[in-house]
């Protein structure tokens, strides 16, 4: 079902119906089937369409946290797998990457406070990730063993 939001050209009143399908509306309006609550006339245009859904789609199609819990996910999805996880080497990693004494990757991971304001000072260029974007930690295989 669509809920059209519909204008009567004769009196210019504004009002609501449901239609099947947007198809049927154009059918119902072109045969004049579509009247007018107001002055019973049949000269009818769509104002703005409002499609019907079910409020549970509703909510999710709406829900801003919903919407960006997705872009979070491929975002960690995308890191986990294009970004090495270098734990709390990151600061060394990305130094050394930074004056060339290594190949540049892209990595992630975790700095102290004090690195992350060196690494700054130092015009290394790191973000933070925000917390939503932040995969599940890699194990760090070196250290089995
Ligand atoms: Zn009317």
């Amino acid at each position: 079902m669509i809920r059209y939001a519909l204008e009567c050209l004769d009196c210019e009143t504004g009002f609501e119906a449901w239609f099947a399908s947007s198809d049927v509306f154009e059918k119902q309006a072109e045969d004049g089937q579509v009247t007018c609550p107001s002055c019973g006339g049949h000269t009818v245009r769509k104002q703005i369409m409002a499609p019907s859904v079910r409020p549970s789609e509703k909510a999710g199609a709406a829900d801003p946290e919903r919407v960006f819990g997705k872009l979070a996910a491929r975002a960690r999805q995308h890191i986990s797998e294009n970004y090495d996880y270098v734990g709390d080497g990151f600061a060394e990693e990305a130094r050394s990457m930074y004056y060339g004494e290594r190949e540049h990757r892209p990595v992630w991971g975790e700095t102290t406070a004090e690195e992350r304001e060196a690494l700054k000072e130092e015009g290394v260029p790191a973000a933070p990730l925000p917390p939503a974007f932040v995969p599940p930690k890699q194990k760090d295989t070196s250290k089995l063993n």
